[in-house]
């Protein structure tokens, strides 16, 4: 789609919701000429909360000899494993059984929200806010992921906004599909992570009990038993289904696919796409990545715009997860939804 002609529900519709706009960093970014076109509203910032989840255009990396890559054997291992796992997997699909194939499928969703709805709009965008209920059932969600705690996750997120396509950036798309697909987690973080990421103001998420209880207390066995044990030991016992199906589809092969869906969103999702919003940044709208990732495609509009809770211009359009945030708002279990204006989103 091209800029101008998008036609996006117009969120002042919403009750609950916050409409604001565009900060001046983002008008900036687009060169002062832009300026002039841009209602005189814009100058306001009016974005609350951390503002270290948005792009800094000064920084950029310093001329200096590659570094050596360490190897993390631990991480290589275990991810060849699953992934053989995986694709042992996809021969026994077939002949899965009906409930298992929903179970997957349903585990799935779950898994995917508690980083699609938890820690990425919530923790490293503060872009809505849920009551107690709803929090406490996201970050279990978030601890089925297993990927990592959510303090770890959203530090790593908004140095990835803040610092995109430098040495700072974890998974900097340019060294290529493969480093920011999956490489990136098996090999040591490049120095400038280390020291930039030091730099993130990160004092709401250690003002939040819930976020630092989880990371006191986050123990990768007890994640990991919640990500494979008690998906392999639904359907092996309250369905018969077989010990091998249970663990190579409903565990291993369905934990490869959300992993490599969410990947897609770091790797296909900066380098594969169009750029409707921001061209002098290298996110792009990619619709197949957002099918994968339950909605998290539209990245050159949410790096452009990255406190917009619904991580689009649009909010159902092909988005579990906002329909979930949404739903969530209806029921009274979220509210203070962020959405962009949409005068703010056009570029030209
Ligand atoms: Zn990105
Ligand atoms: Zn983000």
């Amino acid at each position: 789609w091209g800029t101008g002609t998008r036609d996006g529900v117009i969120s002042s519709s919403y009750t609950t919701t916050t409409t604001i706009t565009a900060p001046p960093s983002r008008v900036l970014q687009n060169g002062g000429d832009k300026l002039e076109t841009m209602p005189v509203y814009l100058e306001e910032d009016i974005r609350p909360d951390i503002k270290d989840d948005i792009y800094d255009p000064t920084y950029k990396d310093k001329e200096s000899p590659s570094p050596k890559v360490n190897y993390v054997w631990r991480n290589i291992i275990l991810m060849s494993l699953l992934h053989l796992g995986a694709l042992f997997g996809i021969t026994l699909v077939s002949t899965c059984k009906f409930y298992s194939w929903l179970w997957g499928l349903f585990y799935y969703f779950v898994r995917a929200l508690g980083i699609t709805a938890r820690a990425h709009p919530l923790w490293s965008h503060p872009s809505y806010k849920p009551w107690l209920p709803l929090r406490l059932f996201l970050i279990i969600a978030n601890t089925m992921a297993f990927q990592n705690d959510i303090y770890e996750w959203a530090h790593d997120h908004r140095a990835h906004h803040k610092f995109s396509e430098t040495h700072a950036d974890p998974h900097n798309s340019r060294h290529g599909f493969v480093f920011s697909h999956m490489g990136w987690l098996l090999v040591c973080k490049h120095l400038a992570v280390k020291e930039k990421g030091g730099t993130l103001d990160l004092s709401d998420l250690e003002a939040e009990k819930l976020v630092m209880f989880q990371r006191r207390y986050y123990k990768p066995q007890f994640a990991a038993d919640m990500c494979f044990i008690l998906p392999m030991l639904v359907p092996w016992c309250f369905w018969d289904e077989t010990f091998q199906h249970s663990l190579f589809v409903a565990t291993f092969l369905r934990y490869a696919v959300v992993l490599n869906a969410t990947w897609l969103v770091n790797s296909a999702a900066h380098l594969f796409g169009y750029h409707p919003y921001d061209k002098n940044i290298s996110p792009r709208e990619n619709v197949l990545v957002s099918l994968g990732a339950v909605g998290e495609g539209f990245h050159n509009y949410h790096h452009s715009f990255p406190y917009d809770y619904s991580a689009s211009e649009y909010r159902w359009h092909i988005s579990f997860t906002t329909f979930f945030i949404d739903c969530m708002a209806s029921l009274s279990l979220a509210y203070d939804r962020k959405k962009v204006s949409k005068a703010s989103t056009l570029s030209d």
